[in-house]
């Protein structure tokens, strides 16, 4: 239902106002995670903030 009103712009808006207001538990940074394949095909989790930050992920 409420997909029709769902604008490209709104969904930036959000996002932003997301990252804005939560930080990294580990770094404290703001969290910047990215998706990785691992060789054995599963998907992990990286944390670019936390690397950033020095700490191993
Ligand atoms: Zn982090």
């Amino acid at each position: 239902m409420a997909k029709k009103d769902t604008s490209k712009t709104n969904v930036t808006a959000r996002a932003e106002a997301k990252a804005l207001q939560s930080v990294c538990r580990f770094c404290g940074q703001k969290p910047e995670v990215v998706r990785v394949l691992t060789p054995s095909g599963k998907t992990q989790m990286f944390r670019k903030c936390c690397a950033a930050a020095g700490i191993a992920a």
